[in-house]
């Protein structure tokens, strides 16, 4: 395994066989198994993997936890080279962002609400240093989690728009065994807030049964998740959204599908997680081309 903090060692070793396809996985580190399920699949699908690890400083606001996130390069290392992944890029900040620094992304409509409205410098940040690890890497495909639904839909964006010869991929939510979807933040819950997490995936799943049984309305759905997070003590609501998956316009009335997606503090760690709920395709109808549940 190739491990180097250096653009160019990444350019020799992708291009050093030109007839090899390669896929990209880029991360912040701390690695958990919702990043391995990634590496997997970009195993599955390519000759050789790299891996990105870099805690993007352009995506964190300064109120925001750039000190606070977690790191462990020694293990990561170690998992990805268990994992027989080819190369590891770990660049230090100057080296993707130099003093004179000057360009950036912005995928406008897309960047806005959820997330966006929160923490509105996040996806120029994310967009910024993704186009610069596809063109660092220039990689077949490029896997991303489903756990971070609105930078996946932001990424397709970009790489339609700006050109991107590579296929976005994205891989379902990968959760720890009471439904809390995995995140390297999840470390920096104190145990009871751990306990309380689970909130998310609980207020998801009650509204998915919901619409199961037939309620087709984004606010009743707002509040019925709402009501379930803000039932929760060490929970603190930042946002719950009933949306169109790829537009994510917030929906009145659900159509064929909605993403349903939460970001809940637990005093001052941040979570989101998200799940698309869908009309089941019944014998006969066409076959839709949209994000499956779970993708
Ligand atoms: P991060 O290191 O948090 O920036 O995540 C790197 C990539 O892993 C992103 O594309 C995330 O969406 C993805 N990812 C993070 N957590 C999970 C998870 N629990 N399941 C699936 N993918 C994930």
């Amino acid at each position: 395994m190739i491990v180097t903090p250096e653009i160019l060692a990444v350019r020799s070793a992708r291009w050093a066989n030109t007839n090899l396809c390669w896929g990209l996985v880029p991360t912040m580190g701390f690695l958990h198994e919702g990043h391995l399920s990634l590496v997997r699949r970009a195993q599955a699908e390519n000759d050789r993997v790299g891996v990105s690890i870099f805690v993007n400083p352009t995506q964190f606001a300064p109120n925001e936890d750039l000190d606070s996130y977690p790191r462990s390069l020694d293990r990561d290392l170690e998992l990805l080279g268990s994992e027989g992944v080819d190369l590891v890029f770990t660049p230090v900040p100057s080296t993707m962002y130099p003093e004179d620094f000057q360009t950036s992304v912005a995928v406008e409509q897309l960047s806005l609400p959820l997330e966006g409205a929160s923490r509105p410098t996040h996806f120029q940040g994310v967009a910024t240093v993704v186009a610069k690890l596809f063109n660092i890497f220039q990689p077949n495909r490029a896997y991303f989690g489903q756990k971070d639904a609105q930078q996946a839909v932001v990424i397709r964006q970009m790489a339609t728009d700006l050109n991107f010869q590579l296929e976005v991929v994205i891989c379902p939510i990968v959760r720890e065994a009471d439904g809390l979807a995995m995140s390297s933040r999840n470390v920096n819950l104190k145990p009871e807030q751990r306990q309380a997490a689970t909130v998310l995936f609980r207020a998801l799943r009650a509204a998915a049964d919901r619409f199961d049984q037939g309620e087709r309305s984004g606010d009743r759905l707002r509040e019925f998740m709402r009501r379930t997070v803000g039932a929760e003590p060490l929970a603190r609501l930042d946002y719950a959204s009933v949306a169109d998956p790829l537009s994510l316009v917030e929906l009145d009335l659900i159509g064929d599908q909605a993403l349903l997606s939460l970001a809940v503090f637990f005093d001052t760690v941040r979570l989101i997680d998200n799940m698309i709920v869908e009309v089941p395709i019944t014998a006969g109808s066409k076959t839709r081309s949209r994000p499956q549940r779970g993708d």
